[in-house]
């Protein structure tokens, strides 16, 4: 998979997509991420990429030369399976979009910035809008790194156990069952019995319980009848 990001803070997105399983996953050669720098699809010598909004109105709007310029060049070097702008008012991103996005091979996904992006970019240039949640944030870097995260280590052999990411919350609809770890017993306070049994059917079964009791009881919109 290749992900190709547009922004001008590239400098948010150094830590969260260089540590971890992200790093990990770039180094075997799962996921190629390259992080672009709007700034540099400027002509003027200041490297403008804002100017005020057309009908007045506070904050700057992130202007379409320099997004446009980015994106033909990517798309002269490949095809793109989407085109991708967070926004505030987008599709709001859940485990499922993750795990489709996560079968494609090439993505751009574009972080807005100040008060928001020329509308033209949204219309003519972007095929798909998501939203991190009913928030607004100061730019799309963050909701970038979220997505990215959420969607790289769904990448087969990006986690060490792929049983790992398929078990986790949201997937099968059914949020996680508690995990434990030594020591069995902390100052009185103990890890379920069944857990110490090494009968591996029964902690499935238990396992599965405690997932559909904890969604029963905190999410039970997850649960379809
Ligand atoms: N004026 C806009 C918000 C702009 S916030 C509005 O009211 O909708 C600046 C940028 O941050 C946006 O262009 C978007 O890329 C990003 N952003 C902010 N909140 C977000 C969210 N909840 N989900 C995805 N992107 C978000």
């Amino acid at each position: 998979m290749r992900i190709d990001i547009l922004t001008v803070c590239p400098e948010i997105l150094d830590s969260p997509l260089n540590n971890s399983i992200i790093k990990r996953a770039k180094e075997k050669g799962l996921v190629e991420i390259n992080i672009i720098n709007l700034r540099d699809f400027t002509t003027d010598k200041y490297k403008t990429v804002d100017d005020y909004a057309f009908g007045g109105g506070a904050g700057m709007v992130l202007m379409i030369e320099p997004v446009y310029k980015a994106i033909e060049k990517l798309k002269g070097e490949r095809n793109y399976d989407e085109i991708i702008y967070t926004s505030p008012d987008g599709e709001r991103f859940n485990q499922k979009t993750a795990n489709s996005l996560s079968l494609l091979n090439n993505i751009i996904i574009l972080a807005g910035h100040y008060k928001g992006i020329d509308q033209r970019i949204r219309d003519y240039l972007i095929t798909r809008e998501i939203s991190i949640g009913d928030y607004v944030l100061s730019g799309g870097e963050i909701p970038v790194a979220i997505i990215v995260d959420a969607v790289v280590r769904l990448i087969p052999g990006a986690i060490s156990d792929e049983q790992s990411a398929l078990s986790d919350s949201f997937q099968d609809d059914l949020l996680a069952p508690p995990v434990y770890t030594r020591p069995a017993d902390f100052k009185g306070w103990k890890v379920p019995d069944i857990l110490l049994s090494g009968h591996t059917a029964n902690i499935e079964k238990w396992r599965h319980k405690q997932a559909e009791e904890r969604t029963r009881q905190i999410r039970p919109d997850l649960m379809k009848e």
